[in-house]
Protein backbone atom coordinates (compact mmCIF):
# COMPACT_ATOMS: atom_id res chain seq x y z
CA UNK A 1 0.00 0.00 0.00
CA UNK A 2 1.63 3.72 -0.77
CA UNK A 3 2.25 5.87 2.24
CA UNK A 4 1.46 9.79 1.93
CA UNK A 5 2.41 12.49 4.08
CA UNK A 6 0.75 15.65 4.49
CA UNK A 7 3.16 18.16 5.47
CA UNK A 8 1.83 21.55 7.58
CA UNK A 9 4.23 24.10 8.63
CA UNK A 10 2.27 26.27 11.01
CA UNK A 11 3.88 29.12 13.23
CA UNK A 12 1.56 30.74 15.38
CA UNK A 13 -1.64 29.30 14.16
CA UNK A 14 -3.29 28.09 17.30
CA UNK A 15 -6.59 30.13 16.28
CA UNK A 16 -6.99 27.44 13.52
CA UNK A 17 -5.29 24.50 13.95
CA UNK A 18 -8.49 22.46 15.75
CA UNK A 19 -10.53 23.28 12.76
CA UNK A 20 -7.64 22.64 10.02
CA UNK A 21 -6.97 18.73 11.53
CA UNK A 22 -10.65 18.26 11.88
CA UNK A 23 -10.76 18.90 7.90
CA UNK A 24 -7.92 17.38 6.77
CA UNK A 25 -8.63 14.22 8.81
CA UNK A 26 -11.73 13.78 7.18
CA UNK A 27 -10.35 13.68 3.89
CA UNK A 28 -7.91 11.52 4.99
CA UNK A 29 -10.22 9.11 6.16
CA UNK A 30 -11.35 8.50 2.83
CA UNK A 31 -8.28 8.06 1.16
CA UNK A 32 -7.04 4.45 0.18
CA UNK A 33 -3.77 4.57 1.39
CA UNK A 34 -2.10 5.01 4.72
CA UNK A 35 -1.81 8.67 5.33
CA UNK A 36 0.20 10.62 8.36
CA UNK A 37 0.28 14.06 8.97
CA UNK A 38 3.56 16.59 9.81
CA UNK A 39 3.26 19.42 11.47
CA UNK A 40 6.21 21.44 11.85
CA UNK A 41 6.04 24.20 14.38
CA UNK A 42 8.13 26.85 12.80
CA UNK A 43 9.29 28.21 16.29
CA UNK A 44 5.53 29.45 17.43
CA UNK A 45 5.04 31.85 20.11
CA UNK A 46 1.28 31.04 20.87
CA UNK A 47 -0.63 27.61 21.83
CA UNK A 48 0.20 25.84 18.36
CA UNK A 49 2.84 23.02 20.09
CA UNK A 50 0.44 22.35 22.72
CA UNK A 51 -2.37 21.96 20.26
CA UNK A 52 -0.09 19.89 17.82
CA UNK A 53 0.98 17.51 21.02
CA UNK A 54 -2.77 17.50 22.43
CA UNK A 55 -4.15 16.40 18.54
CA UNK A 56 -0.48 13.69 18.52
CA UNK A 57 -2.52 12.06 21.51
CA UNK A 58 -6.19 12.01 19.45
CA UNK A 59 -4.76 11.07 16.69
CA UNK A 60 -2.44 8.25 16.17
CA UNK A 61 -1.61 9.58 12.42
CA UNK A 62 -0.13 12.81 13.69
CA UNK A 63 3.55 13.10 13.73
CA UNK A 64 5.68 16.76 14.28
CA UNK A 65 8.33 18.50 14.52
CA UNK A 66 9.37 21.99 16.18
CA UNK A 67 11.78 23.95 15.35
CA UNK A 68 14.20 26.08 17.70
CA UNK A 69 13.22 29.42 16.23
CA UNK A 70 10.75 30.87 13.43
CA UNK A 71 13.00 30.43 10.57
CA UNK A 72 10.43 31.48 7.97
CA UNK A 73 7.74 29.36 6.04
CA UNK A 74 10.48 28.32 3.46
CA UNK A 75 12.81 26.83 5.54
CA UNK A 76 10.23 25.08 7.67
CA UNK A 77 8.49 23.23 4.34
CA UNK A 78 11.91 22.07 4.10
CA UNK A 79 12.35 21.23 7.15
CA UNK A 80 9.01 19.16 7.23
CA UNK A 81 9.93 17.71 3.27
CA UNK A 82 13.44 16.18 4.64
CA UNK A 83 11.44 14.05 7.34
CA UNK A 84 9.26 12.95 4.51
CA UNK A 85 10.06 9.13 3.85
CA UNK A 86 7.11 7.79 2.50
CA UNK A 87 5.67 7.60 -1.16
CA UNK A 88 4.59 11.03 -1.39
CA UNK A 89 3.79 14.34 0.04
CA UNK A 90 1.20 16.93 -0.20
CA UNK A 91 2.33 20.46 1.26
CA UNK A 92 -0.10 22.64 2.82
CA UNK A 93 -1.09 25.76 4.81
CA UNK A 94 -2.82 25.45 8.42
CA UNK A 95 -4.45 28.53 7.44
CA UNK A 96 -7.41 26.77 5.41
CA UNK A 97 -6.58 29.02 2.49
CA UNK A 98 -5.74 25.77 0.82
CA UNK A 99 -8.50 23.11 0.64
CA UNK A 100 -7.44 19.81 2.22
CA UNK A 101 -10.45 18.77 0.08
CA UNK A 102 -8.59 19.06 -3.36
CA UNK A 103 -6.07 16.73 -2.09
CA UNK A 104 -7.33 13.44 -3.40
CA UNK A 105 -7.52 15.01 -7.11
CA UNK A 106 -3.80 15.59 -6.52
CA UNK A 107 -3.35 12.40 -5.25
CA UNK A 108 -5.29 11.24 -8.36
CA UNK A 109 -2.92 12.90 -10.61
CA UNK A 110 0.10 11.16 -8.80
CA UNK A 111 -1.03 7.93 -9.49
CA UNK A 112 -1.94 8.98 -13.06
CA UNK A 113 2.53 9.09 -13.08
CA UNK A 114 3.18 13.07 -12.23
CA UNK A 115 5.54 13.97 -10.00
CA UNK A 116 4.64 17.50 -9.00
CA UNK A 117 1.00 18.27 -8.33
CA UNK A 118 0.63 22.20 -8.21
CA UNK A 119 -2.76 23.61 -7.24
CA UNK A 120 -3.33 26.74 -9.01
CA UNK A 121 -6.60 29.16 -8.06
CA UNK A 122 -8.75 30.51 -9.70
CA UNK A 123 -9.98 33.33 -7.74
CA UNK A 124 -7.74 35.37 -5.20
CA UNK A 125 -10.76 35.82 -2.34
CA UNK A 126 -10.16 37.88 0.81
CA UNK A 127 -7.47 39.54 -1.25
CA UNK A 128 -7.06 43.43 -1.68
CA UNK A 129 -7.23 44.29 -5.09
CA UNK A 130 -3.38 46.05 -4.91
CA UNK A 131 -2.46 42.75 -3.58
CA UNK A 132 -3.75 40.77 -7.11
CA UNK A 133 -2.31 43.60 -9.05
CA UNK A 134 0.98 43.06 -7.68
CA UNK A 135 1.00 39.42 -7.09
CA UNK A 136 0.26 39.90 -10.98
CA UNK A 137 2.79 42.05 -11.96
CA UNK A 138 5.49 39.83 -9.91
CA UNK A 139 4.74 36.79 -11.95
CA UNK A 140 4.93 38.33 -15.30
CA UNK A 141 8.44 40.08 -14.49
CA UNK A 142 9.42 36.91 -13.31
CA UNK A 143 8.33 35.08 -16.29
CA UNK A 144 9.79 37.90 -18.25
CA UNK A 145 13.36 37.69 -16.25
CA UNK A 146 14.06 34.31 -15.34
CA UNK A 147 14.97 31.01 -17.07
CA UNK A 148 12.73 28.74 -14.69
CA UNK A 149 9.07 29.17 -15.21
CA UNK A 150 6.92 29.67 -12.09
CA UNK A 151 3.57 28.84 -12.70
CA UNK A 152 1.15 31.80 -11.82
CA UNK A 153 -0.90 32.29 -9.18
CA UNK A 154 0.31 28.66 -7.57
CA UNK A 155 1.19 28.73 -3.95
CA UNK A 156 3.26 25.77 -1.73
CA UNK A 157 -0.10 23.76 -1.52
CA UNK A 158 1.19 20.76 -3.78
CA UNK A 159 2.01 17.12 -3.95
CA UNK A 160 5.13 15.50 -4.67
CA UNK A 161 6.25 12.34 -5.68
CA UNK A 162 9.23 10.34 -4.07
CA UNK A 163 11.68 11.40 -6.77
CA UNK A 164 10.83 14.87 -6.82
CA UNK A 165 11.07 14.77 -2.78
CA UNK A 166 14.36 13.12 -3.27
CA UNK A 167 15.67 15.78 -5.59
CA UNK A 168 14.05 18.87 -3.85
CA UNK A 169 16.46 17.48 -0.51
CA UNK A 170 19.12 17.73 -2.68
CA UNK A 171 18.77 21.87 -3.33
CA UNK A 172 20.33 22.84 0.04
CA UNK A 173 20.84 26.96 -0.78
CA UNK A 174 19.96 29.37 1.43
CA UNK A 175 17.81 31.22 -0.43
CA UNK A 176 14.93 29.38 -0.76
CA UNK A 177 12.62 30.51 -3.40
CA UNK A 178 10.19 27.22 -2.77
CA UNK A 179 8.18 27.66 -5.73
CA UNK A 180 11.28 28.64 -7.63
CA UNK A 181 12.59 25.19 -6.72
CA UNK A 182 9.52 22.92 -7.14
CA UNK A 183 9.85 24.17 -10.49
CA UNK A 184 12.99 24.37 -10.92
CA UNK A 185 13.83 20.18 -10.44
CA UNK A 186 11.75 19.86 -13.41
CA UNK A 187 9.83 15.90 -13.69
CA UNK A 188 6.06 15.68 -14.91
CA UNK A 189 4.29 18.27 -13.43
CA UNK A 190 0.52 19.31 -13.60
CA UNK A 191 -1.49 22.02 -12.58
CA UNK A 192 -5.14 21.50 -10.60
CA UNK A 193 -7.54 24.19 -10.47
CA UNK A 194 -8.96 25.45 -7.69
CA UNK A 195 -10.90 28.28 -5.85
CA UNK A 196 -8.45 29.76 -2.82
CA UNK A 197 -10.45 30.75 0.10
CA UNK A 198 -9.72 33.86 2.24
CA UNK A 199 -8.02 32.54 6.07
CA UNK A 200 -10.23 31.02 7.90
CA UNK A 201 -8.70 33.24 11.78
CA UNK A 202 -5.59 34.65 12.75
CA UNK A 203 -4.00 36.94 10.19
CA UNK A 204 -1.73 36.63 7.39
CA UNK A 205 2.26 37.14 8.18
CA UNK A 206 2.75 38.32 4.88
CA UNK A 207 3.05 42.14 5.08
CA UNK A 208 3.93 43.86 2.28
CA UNK A 209 7.82 44.29 3.74
CA UNK A 210 7.95 40.67 3.47
CA UNK A 211 6.21 40.16 0.01
CA UNK A 212 8.57 42.39 -1.58
CA UNK A 213 11.54 40.71 0.00
CA UNK A 214 10.22 37.27 -0.69
CA UNK A 215 9.73 38.85 -4.45
CA UNK A 216 13.29 40.25 -4.44
CA UNK A 217 14.60 36.49 -3.23
CA UNK A 218 12.57 35.19 -6.20
CA UNK A 219 14.19 37.04 -8.43
CA UNK A 220 17.57 37.45 -7.18
CA UNK A 221 17.94 33.42 -7.12
CA UNK A 222 16.42 32.84 -10.37
CA UNK A 223 17.84 35.09 -12.20
CA UNK A 224 21.18 37.87 -13.19
CA UNK A 225 18.34 39.85 -14.99
CA UNK A 226 19.53 42.66 -12.66
CA UNK A 227 22.95 42.67 -13.40
CA UNK A 228 22.87 42.44 -16.73
CA UNK A 229 20.79 45.36 -16.49
CA UNK A 230 23.14 47.27 -14.68
CA UNK A 231 25.72 46.73 -17.66
CA UNK A 232 23.48 48.12 -20.29
CA UNK A 233 22.40 51.28 -18.09
CA UNK A 234 26.35 51.80 -18.24
CA UNK A 235 26.97 51.13 -21.45
CA UNK A 236 23.77 53.81 -21.95
CA UNK A 237 25.10 56.04 -20.20
CA UNK A 238 28.60 55.85 -21.51
CA UNK A 239 28.08 56.49 -24.87
CA UNK A 240 25.38 59.29 -24.03
CA UNK A 241 28.27 60.39 -21.88
CA UNK A 242 30.70 60.06 -24.83
CA UNK A 243 28.63 62.04 -27.42
CA UNK A 244 28.18 65.10 -25.15
CA UNK A 245 31.85 65.13 -24.74
CA UNK A 246 32.33 65.37 -27.82
CA UNK A 247 30.28 68.20 -28.13
CA UNK A 248 31.25 70.19 -25.11
CA UNK A 249 34.55 69.54 -26.14
CA UNK A 250 34.27 70.76 -29.95
CA UNK A 251 32.33 74.01 -28.26
CA UNK A 252 35.55 74.82 -26.56
CA UNK A 253 37.54 74.49 -29.26
CA UNK A 254 35.92 76.28 -31.76
CA UNK A 255 33.34 78.52 -30.24
CA UNK A 256 35.61 79.17 -27.68
CA UNK A 257 32.81 78.86 -24.71
CA UNK A 258 34.26 76.84 -22.31
CA UNK A 259 32.68 78.66 -18.82
CA UNK A 260 29.51 77.97 -19.01
CA UNK A 261 27.60 74.83 -18.31
CA UNK A 262 27.30 74.61 -14.72
CA UNK A 263 23.83 73.07 -14.34
CA UNK A 264 25.04 70.66 -17.33
CA UNK A 265 27.64 69.49 -15.04
CA UNK A 266 25.67 69.10 -11.74
CA UNK A 267 23.35 67.43 -13.84
CA UNK A 268 25.82 65.13 -15.07
CA UNK A 269 27.15 64.15 -12.09
CA UNK A 270 24.57 63.72 -10.35
CA UNK A 271 23.21 61.96 -12.36
CA UNK A 272 26.09 59.32 -13.08
CA UNK A 273 26.29 58.77 -9.58
CA UNK A 274 23.04 57.75 -9.08
CA UNK A 275 23.39 55.47 -11.80
CA UNK A 276 26.88 53.74 -10.40
CA UNK A 277 25.25 53.64 -6.82
CA UNK A 278 22.53 51.76 -8.15
CA UNK A 279 24.42 49.90 -10.08
CA UNK A 280 26.78 48.96 -6.90
CA UNK A 281 23.64 48.17 -5.08
CA UNK A 282 22.35 45.64 -7.33
CA UNK A 283 26.38 43.97 -7.27
CA UNK A 284 25.66 43.99 -3.43
CA UNK A 285 22.70 42.25 -3.21
CA UNK A 286 24.08 39.12 -5.07
CA UNK A 287 27.25 39.39 -3.12
CA UNK A 288 25.23 39.08 -0.31
CA UNK A 289 23.85 36.38 -1.37
CA UNK A 290 26.96 34.96 -2.22
CA UNK A 291 28.52 35.02 1.18
CA UNK A 292 25.12 34.30 3.09
CA UNK A 293 25.30 31.07 1.10
CA UNK A 294 29.37 30.43 1.64
CA UNK A 295 29.22 29.78 5.28
CA UNK A 296 26.91 26.27 4.22
CA UNK A 297 25.08 26.86 7.18
CA UNK A 298 21.79 24.65 8.27
CA UNK A 299 18.65 25.48 6.77
CA UNK A 300 17.00 24.79 10.57
CA UNK A 301 17.57 22.82 13.83
CA UNK A 302 15.02 20.68 15.40
CA UNK A 303 14.32 20.91 19.08
CA UNK A 304 11.56 18.82 19.60
CA UNK A 305 9.80 15.66 17.63
CA UNK A 306 6.97 13.73 17.84
CA UNK A 307 6.75 10.80 15.71
CA UNK A 308 3.58 9.46 14.67
CA UNK A 309 2.18 6.78 17.48
CA UNK A 310 0.73 4.76 14.51
CA UNK A 311 3.85 4.97 12.94
CA UNK A 312 3.99 2.80 9.87
CA UNK A 313 8.09 1.39 10.02
CA UNK A 314 9.32 3.14 7.68
CA UNK A 315 8.10 6.85 10.06
CA UNK A 316 9.92 5.76 12.96
CA UNK A 317 12.88 6.51 12.32
CA UNK A 318 14.25 9.79 14.01
CA UNK A 319 15.38 12.03 10.94
CA UNK A 320 17.79 14.02 10.57
CA UNK A 321 18.45 17.09 11.88
CA UNK A 322 20.28 19.50 9.20
N1 LIG B 1 4.32 29.98 8.19
C1 LIG B 1 5.46 29.41 8.78
N2 LIG B 1 6.49 30.24 9.17
C2 LIG B 1 6.45 31.60 8.99
C3 LIG B 1 5.30 32.16 8.37
C4 LIG B 1 4.27 31.32 7.98
O1 LIG B 1 5.54 28.21 8.96
O2 LIG B 1 7.40 32.29 9.37
C5 LIG B 1 3.20 29.10 7.78
C6 LIG B 1 1.84 29.52 8.31
O3 LIG B 1 1.59 29.00 9.59
C7 LIG B 1 0.89 28.96 7.28
C8 LIG B 1 1.70 29.05 5.99
O4 LIG B 1 3.06 29.14 6.39
O5 LIG B 1 0.57 27.61 7.52
C9 LIG B 1 1.28 30.24 5.15
O6 LIG B 1 1.39 31.43 5.90
P1 LIG B 1 0.42 32.66 5.68
O7 LIG B 1 -1.00 32.20 5.69
O8 LIG B 1 0.80 33.69 6.67
O9 LIG B 1 0.81 33.13 4.22
P2 LIG B 1 -0.17 33.46 2.97
O10 LIG B 1 -1.26 32.43 2.96
O11 LIG B 1 -0.65 34.82 3.18
O12 LIG B 1 0.75 33.31 1.79
MG1 LIG C 1 -2.41 31.98 4.28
Amino acid sequence: MSQLTVVVPAYNEADVLEAFHRRLAAVLDGLPMSCDVLYVDDGSRDETWAIIERLGMQDPRTGAIRLSRNFGKEAALTAGLDQVVADAAVVIDADLQDPPELIPTLVAQWQAGYDVVYATRTVREGESGFKRFTAAAFYRSMERLSDTAIPRDTGDFRLLSRRALDALKQLRERQRFMKGLFSWIGYRQIAVRYQREPRLAGKTKWNYWRLTQLAIEGITSFSTAPLRLATWVGLASALLAFVYGAWVLVKAMFFNDSFRGYPTLMLTMLFLGGVQLLALGVIGEYLGRNYAESKHRPLYFIQDQRVPRQASPANSQPGHTA
